[in-house]
């Protein structure tokens, strides 16, 4: 018999699969799981993805008489079974329809059937063309690694020659060397096989710099860059590459996790403390966590790095769940680790020795020896635009966005005949500034609070001798304008950079000598317990970015604060980030608080506050009588910010001890919720799993 009956994945937000008749006479093939199909669906041709062969076909059972069959075979190999299960473990555990995520995983465009067969003939003109300029790359990177580096790169040999799962942390300061070593153990991996490997890094603005040296590294191999910037068209020749073994070493940010890899054999996962590796929105993952997962299930080693590890795979350090190898002195010769200056913000008022923006006098007597040296200063300030609030004074009103419930910021923007604009940096909405106050008529309207811009222009004013460039997300929107203020920092001429996290990652700048962070205060004290963990590994990132050349003397970083006492400036102050973190953690513990529970919120959003609501009593309601003491399920509450594009947004949060027992609440609500949405469509709701974001 050669008709059989598969299941198939169609893209579409249903918990279900369906049916279909593979003919195998008529397919010249027998049916494969991950096989991308064109099938019938309702009234459209819709691509499918066959997860299931059900056995065969039988004319005598009435139900399969009426089946539709499937059409015909994309020319693609089928998905591999790793990522089939590993999307299969995604869509319980973050409970997500399967068919959804299988689908987010492939190139847009080889979803729409009708486009096969120019995609197909797209690729092969490309392939031919780059038969003819074959990648001429010269072995550049010749590094010596030193004994620590050396260490560990023996011991992770040795691991991956075992072929089992093993997790392992390479924790070291920044400038320590981790590429190198995790980069040579990759190439030691590949060296005589067809193997493949992955490189996961946070953000896309990362990339550039590394893609380079990984394309050094790897000369004789394909390399395959993912990430949300590239062309549909670089990405579905990237994405065949991939899939069909033909691309060696795949770097990407947290969406290549589901990149389709069957022959991988190690996973990396660069500064796997950064926060981008979470999903904050449609299917809400965690790169890092799912990395983990597919390491165990295709039995891989998994390699995190980072300086200040996150407080999850710290729980991993303690209860020796992870092998930790450490580097603990800068790789190159005459790099300096950064020392530590607070100013304290109260002496100076008390002093009069701050000026009206909050710079004191300590920080621009720095700036102006730097400057005088001939080398770089950096300003960190967390803050894009020019100012977050603008305020009158006299009866208190604030720029608060209509649709948000946020603050709209002041940027020095042209708006009409405006030189300045409102922007909400949650809905986009950007207005002009009103000429007086919209409550009382008051026409002294006045900015509150600094950001990257404002910052920019009182320096620029202080120091009209020196150079200055902002890099913010606004600054560098156009495409390129990013790689070009980098690459004129990195020539070395004296200036000072201004700028917002974009700079504190990755980049190794050899001529900045001097960081200074301003406005950290409020991170110190916030509602969020993971905003401490952030706030210490962006000023160790940021610390990082300085002394990081034997062109530079002692390379400094200065910290305006009111709490100088703080226990974080003590640590950060004798690099005990260590010590810190177990703390942490161990705090963690006694308040049973995620590592060491379990988190998950359901999210309603509306037009309504009163629906959401109700919503979300009904289904704490409907799951309560399950749980047990492991377990609490909050009241609703508000999110953190409530109202966003005119939309209302409440949540419960479900916290447990017992994973397994969050899982069954989880799913037990999820059949509510599917009921729900089928009776009001308008209504939006969401399960996020470990969240980060309330
Ligand atoms: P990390 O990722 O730990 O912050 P990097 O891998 O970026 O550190 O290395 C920091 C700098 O040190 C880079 O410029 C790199 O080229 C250089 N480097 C790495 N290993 C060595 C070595 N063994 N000898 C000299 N320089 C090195
Ligand atoms: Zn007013
Ligand atoms: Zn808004």
């Amino acid at each position: 018999m050669s008709i059989k009956i598969v299941k198939v994945a169609i893209d579409i937000p249903i918990f279900q699969l369906f049916d279909y008749i593979w003919d195998e006479e008529e397919l010249n093939q027998k049916p494969k799981r991950g096989q991308i199909v064109k099938v019938e669906f309702g009234k459209k041709i819709n691509a499918g993805i066959v997860l299931q062969i059900n056995g065969d076909f039988s004319c005598a059972n009435d139900q399969d008489k009426s089946l539709k069959r499937v059409i015909e075979l994309a020319q693609l190999t089928h998905i591999d079974e790793g990522l089939l299960r590993l999307c299969q473990f995604a869509s319980k555990y973050y409970l997500r329809p399967l068919g959804e995520i299988l689908f987010s995983t492939i190139p847009t465009d080889w979803k729409k059937t009708e486009k096969w067969e120019a995609l197909e003939k797209q690729r092969n003109k490309k392939l031919k063309k780059e038969e003819h300029n074959a990648p001429q790359n010269q072995d550049k990177s010749k590094w010596l690694l030193n004994n620590e580096q050396q260490t560990a790169y023996d011991q992770l040999i040795h691991i991956s020659a075992k072929n089992e799962f093993e997790l392992i942390l390479l924790k070291g300061i920044t400038g320590s060397g981790k590429t190198a070593v995790y980069l040579n153990w990759l190439k030691k991996i590949l060296e005589g096989n067809d193997d493949q490997c992955l490189i996961l890094v946070p953000e896309i603005n990362l990339t550039p710099q590394l893609e380079k040296i990984i394309r050094q590294v790897f000369i004789n191999q394909e390399v395959s860059v993912l990430h949300s910037n590239i062309s549909p068209a670089q990405r579905n020749i990237a994405w065949w590459k991939v899939q069909h073994g033909m691309s060696r070493v795949i770097l990407g940010t947290r969406l290549s996790i589901f990149a389709p890899i069957p022959r991988l054999k190690a996973i990396v996962v660069d500064e796997e403390h950064d926060g981008s590796y979470k999903q904050q929105d449609g299917l809400r993952y965690n790169a890092r966590d799912l990395a983990i997962w597919r390491g165990v299930d295709i039995k891989i080693p998994v390699l995190l790095t980072s300086a200040t590890p996150s407080s999850e795979t710290w729980q991993k350090v303690i209860q020796n769940k992870i092998t930790l190898f450490e580097l603990t002195k800068k790789a190159k010769e005459g790099a300096t680790i950064s020392q530590l200056h607070l100013i304290d913000l109260n002496q100076a008022r008390k002093n009069k020795t701050i000026d009206t923006h909050g710079l004191t006098s300590e920080i621009k007597k720095v700036i102006q020896k730097t400057w005088e040296k001939n080398k770089q200063v950096l300003v960190f300030i967390n803050r894009r635009g020019y100012s977050p609030i603008l305020h009158c004074g006299s009866c208190q009103w604030k720029s608060e966005c209509k649709k948000c419930s946020a603050w709209m910021v002041v940027h020095k923007k042209k708006f009409g005949d405006k030189d300045f604009s409102l922007q909400c940096h949650h809905c986009g909405l950007v207005t002009a500034p009103p000429v007086s106050c919209p409550s009382c008529g008051n026409q002294d309207l006045a900015t509150v609070g600094m950001g990257t811009q404002k910052i920019e222009e009182h320096l620029s004013l202080e120091f009209p001798q020196i150079e200055i460039m902002r890099i913010d997300s606004d600054s560098t929107k156009r495409k390129g304008s990013a790689d070009e203020a980098f690459s004129l920092i990195h020539q070395g001429r004296p200036c000072l950079i201004v700028g917002t996290q974009m700079v504190t990652k990755g980049h190794d700048f050899q001529h900045v000598e001097t960081v200074i962070v301003l406005d950290v205060d409020k991170s110190l004290y916030s509602q969020d317990f993971r905003a401490i963990e952030k706030m210490f590994s962006q000023l160790v990132q940021v610390a990082g970015r300085g002394g990081r050349s034997d062109q530079t003397d002692q390379s400094n970083i200065y910290i305006q604060t009111e709490f100088v006492n703080h226990p974080l400036f003590t640590s950060l102050a004798n690099h005990r980030y260590d010590d810190y973190i177990t703390e942490i953690v161990l705090e963690r513990k006694e308040n049973q608080l995620p590592p060491y529970a379990y988190q998950a919120l359901i999210i309603v959003e509306s037009v309504t506050e009163k629906k959401n609501l109700e919503i979300l009593y009904e289904i704490k309601g409907h799951i309560e009588n399950q749980k047990n003491t492991q377990t609490t399920i909050y009241d609703p509450t508000p999110r953190m910010l409530h109202k966003h594009s005119g939309i209302e947004r409440n949540q419960i949060l479900i916290e447990s001890k017992d994973r397994i027992e969050l899982q069954s609440l989880l799913e037990t609500a999820l059949d509510q919720i599917e009921m729900i949405k089928k009776k009001s469509r308008s209504i939006k709701i969401h399960i996020d799993r470990d969240p980060t974001l309330f």
